[in-house]
């Protein structure tokens, strides 16, 4: 079922999902860096206005989190939004603003390993893959299999890796937006708390000529 698009401007729907709360017991080992409501707006306006990826779509979110990018995309009009994760503490406060927004999306509890499209539109945030070597290449191989659009976010220092990882399997990729967000350290010895991560934000579809 799909909810009535609300018309929203981009800033008000940066201040509607800031009202989702981060992931409540942040756990190192899984990436768990919830996306800054600004960052997610951004994406989601780009992938709803520019493309046309969200409005009546089906929309997968992998690694939903505290769904953020879920719920956006369904205020947003898409036809049918499900949200992925494996950490039960967190989608317990998705299911919570679900409700609250009034979004229609369904949370699975599960690894992204688990979910086949086929969906028009993928969107995550997945791992780095700072903790768990690859970790966003799982992302990516169980997005591209399962849908016709992947918007994804990855550390710039990537960049160069991934464009030919994806080129060689035949995908094609735009940057949306390259940007400096703030996660905290992955090392007990930093003195910060947080550091500033350069990261791309990438539109993927597969290539017409390879
Ligand atoms: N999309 C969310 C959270 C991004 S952080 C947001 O926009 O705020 C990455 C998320 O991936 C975390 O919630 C983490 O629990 C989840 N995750 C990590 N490995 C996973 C896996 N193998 N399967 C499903 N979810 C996973």
């Amino acid at each position: 079922m799909s909810t009535r698009p609300i018309q929203l401007r981009k800033h008000d729907l940066a201040v509607v999902l800031q009202k989702i709360g981060p992931h409540p017991r942040p756990k190192v080992d899984l990436e768990q860096y919830t996306t800054p409501a600004d960052l997610a707006a951004e994406i989601l306006f780009s992938a709803c206005y520019l493309h046309d990826d969200i409005q009546s779509k089906r929309v997968l979110d992998l690694g939903t989190g505290t769904g953020r990018l879920a719920i956006g995309a369904s205020l947003l009009g898409a036809a049918y939004v499900v949200g992925v994760d494996v950490d039960a503490a967190s989608l317990k406060l998705a299911s919570a603003a679900r409700k609250s927004l009034r979004a229609c999306v369904d949370f699975v509890l599960g690894d992204v390993e688990v979910i086949r499209g086929p969906v028009e539109t993928v969107l995550m945030n997945p791992p780095f893959g700072t903790k768990k070597v690859h970790a966003d290449l799982h992302f990516l191989d169980c997005a591209l299999r399962s849908g016709n659009v992947v918007y994804s976010i990855h550390k710039s220092s990537t960049r160069r890796f991934l464009k030919g990882w994806l080129r060689n399997r035949g995908f094609h990729r735009e940057q949306i937006t390259a940007t400096e967000i703030q996660i905290p350290h992955q090392h007990s010895f930093h003195r910060k708390p947080k550091q500033s991560v350069e990261i791309d934000v990438i539109r993927i579809t597969r290539s017409f000529t390879t």
